[in-house]
Order: structure tokens, then sequence, then C-alpha cells
């Protein structure tokens, strides 16, 4: 059975990391006379290597989102896109018999169907989309063309 002093003995003293060259046992940078010893605390120099290895990371983030960056304005662009097509209005236009056309905005195919019974028209586009009446004109005076010039 061991005694109590054989026993303090045995546990193992803690490595002394700051200053671990010192050789004249100082406990602490002012006390030692060793020229050329790191004091620096070791939990200090861990930090600043997590710092160093964090601040890489960073820096390797920031090329990966200078990467996706042209990636992301082509979605944007496909966003924009969308939001502009939403923003349309949906219509639908007859070329009278006289030639002339009216454009109407379209709510259901009912308008059509009436058009097309009341036999006043000679074409009847639609629906389509457009921006607001003016554009919904162009737009079936050159469906009209298209298709005349397709049966021509
Ligand atoms: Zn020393």
């Amino acid at each position: 059975m061991k005694d109590k002093l054989s026993e303090a003995l045995s546990v193992p003293v803690p490595k002394k990391r700051a200053g671990a060259r010192c050789t004249c046992g100082a406990y602490w940078q002012g006390e030692c006379g060793c020229s050329g010893v790191d004091w620096t605390d070791p939990e200090l120099v861990d930090l600043r290597s997590e710092v160093a290895g964090l601040k890489r990371d960073m820096e390797s983030l920031q090329e990966d989102i200078v990467a996706l960056g042209d990636e992301n304005d082509d979605l944007l662009a496909e966003i924009d896109r969308r939001d502009k097509l939403e923003g349309l209005s949906e219509w639908w236009g007859q070329v009278h018999i006289n030639g002339s056309f009216t454009v109407n905005r379209y709510y259901n195919d009912g308008d059509l169907y009436k058009a097309r019974e009341n036999g006043s028209a000679k074409a009847i586009y639609g629906p389509f989309r457009a921006l607001h009446e003016p554009m919904a004109l162009v737009i079936i005076q050159e469906m009209y063309q298209r298709d005349n010039s397709i049966n021509n």
C-alpha cells in the first residue's frame, strides 16, 4: 500500500508549455534569465493559428462567391424575365371582314366563341400576352401578316 507522499509524487507534473525552453526554472517571463525563450501563452498561439485558418477559409469562400456571381446574374435575369412575363395581361383579338383589327382583354374562351359564331371576323387570335392595348394590336397584326404570307 502506497503512502500519501509516494502517491503525490507519482502524479505527473503538468508540462509547462509557455516558456517551454526555459532552463532557469522560472515560472513567468519576468523571472526568466534565459535568452530567446518564447513565453507566449500557448492558448494564444493556438488562437492565432485558428484565426489564420479561419482567414484562409474565408478567403476561399470569397473566391467561391465570386465564381457563383456569374451564375447568380443569370438566375436574376431569368427571374426578372419571368416577373415581366407575369406582368403582361392576356388579350384576344379579331380581324374584321372590313380589314380592321380589334383587341380585348381575354378572360375566357366565351368571347372568342361568340366572335366566331356571329361571323363578322376573318380571323380570331388569342389568348396571347401583351403589356397593353397598343402592344396587343401590334401582335395581332403581326400574327395576321405572318399567317397571310404563309398562305400566299
Ligand atoms: Zn528561464
